[in-house]
């Protein structure tokens, strides 16, 4: 953010007595830890963002395809391997002067609301133990949202409202495995998360912050049968690298790039981040629609063993990770010199059909409710599909009005 845009002094100043950096500075008596997951996750080439080539997938089909049944398969580009912090240099340098300068507080207002959440969520012991919890315990689908997004995702994100999509309102307990929120106000967080268009890829985002700020996209769970039982259903969590959620991920990450660059096109650039989340790790994936330019993290583990302890923490590459994600709208510098002149992931060549509906159709909201009602096997209201002709462009049909 520029300097200018900093704020009056006397605002700072009152700022500057606020607890939250003094608790931190008395309180925290982990910054060892701290400092060393920091690096690991920004320098460390353990921890590598790579670039990913689409070989194939179900973008541009002529007819709408779900988030819940999109196909997209990439491979890497194996020479095309960056640290993670390189796309954060604005996030790096507010880290670097927090950790090396004495006292630290930033003038500039967002950098300082931005790192007051991160340090408060370093000491929010209540959300760790939350997290913790879920990891001994069976939980649906919903109730991992819940748990996610009300003590982890909306903790760190500057902003501090969130939606959770509505269909799963319907799918678990609306309770908090914390045991302390209230039910109601939970409930108040479900609303229409659906983005996309219906003549593309569409469906609804599990978790989305603030106003399309940002997404998470959490692994479902599925039953399958114990081997040679026909019951009791043995519970099983996918994996954040499992085929078919992967894909998932993809494309709502490359729809909502292209959605973002269409609702905000000031924005200083258009690296559009998403996190795939299980209670046992994030992954992170980032697709900018401007240079069609696809990078994938690796898993980043939530908790951490310690040696000699039975404690598990929250890994700290986690939580700033997560931080650097959220807020990449204030922390993402966009691609530099040499990602811009890496291979490109070849999305645009395999949409090609239907380039203009992503790039100038997509909605947020009222998107293809009926094929969203029938993924979920509520109702069989699906209407007939048809190809397109191909000397025909693809004009979407005005789903709003539609239905
Ligand atoms: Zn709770």
């Amino acid at each position: 953010m520029a300097d200018s845009e900093r704020e009056a002094p006397s605002a700072c100043k009152r700022l500057k007595q606020d607890t939250i950096f003094e608790k931190f500075k008395t309180d925290f008596k982990d910054l060892g830890r701290l400092k060393s997951a920091y690096k690991s996750l920004c320098f460390d080439r353990r921890n590598p963002l790579i670039a990913q080539e689409i070989i194939s997938c179900n973008a541009a089909t002529g007819y709408g395809i779900s988030f819940s049944r999109a196909s997209c398969e990439t491979r890497p580009y194996t020479q095309e391997i960056y640290p993670f912090g390189s796309i954060f240099t604005d996030g790096i340098e507010l880290l670097n002067d927090f950790f090396t300068k004495t006292d630290y507080v930033p003038d500039n207002m967002t950098f300082r609301l931005l790192l007051a959440k991160l340090i408060h969520f370093l000491m929010d012991e209540k959300s760790h133990a939350a997290i913790r919890k879920i990891q001994r315990t069976d939980v649906s689908e919903t109730e991992l949202m819940i748990i996610l997004a009300e003590h982890f995702f909306s903790r760190l994100s500057l902003s501090n409202t969130y939606s959770m999509d509505h269909f799963a309102k319907y799918k678990g307990n609306l309770l908090c495995k914390c045991g302390s929120c209230k039910p109601e106000s939970l409930a108040a967080n479900f609303d229409d998360t659906s983005i996309g268009n219906r003549d593309c890829w569409h469906g609804s985002l599990d978790i989305l912050l603030g106003s399309t700020e940002s997404f998470i996209h959490v692994a479902s769970v599925e039953e399958e049968l114990s081997p040679g039982e026909i019951a009791p259903f043995e519970v099983k969590l996918k994996n954040v690298e499992e085929r078919r959620f992967r894909s998932q991920t993809l494309a709502q990450v490359i729809a909502f790039s292209f959605l973002q660059k269409a609702s905000h096109p000031s924005l200083e650039n258009f690296l559009i981040p998403c996190m795939a989340a299980t209670k046992k790790e994030l992954k992170i994936y980032f697709y900018d629609c401007k240079y069609d330019i696809l990078l994938e993290s690796r898993g980043i583990p939530l908790l951490v063993e310690i040696p000699g302890s039975n404690s598990q923490p929250l890994n700290f590459e986690a939580i700033i990770a997560a931080w650097l994600v959220l807020n990449y709208k204030y922390l993402c510098s966009g691609p530099f010199d040499s990602l811009l002149k890496a291979p490109k992931a070849n999305f645009f060549k395999h949409a090609e059909p239907c380039l203009e509906i992503y790039e100038k159709e997509l909605l947020y909201q009222h998107v293809g409710e009926q094929t969203t009602i029938l993924d979920y096997g509520f109702l069989d209201i699906t209407k007939p599909k048809f190809v397109w002709p191909s000397n025909l462009s693809c004009k979407p049909v005005d789903s709003e009005n539609e239905y």
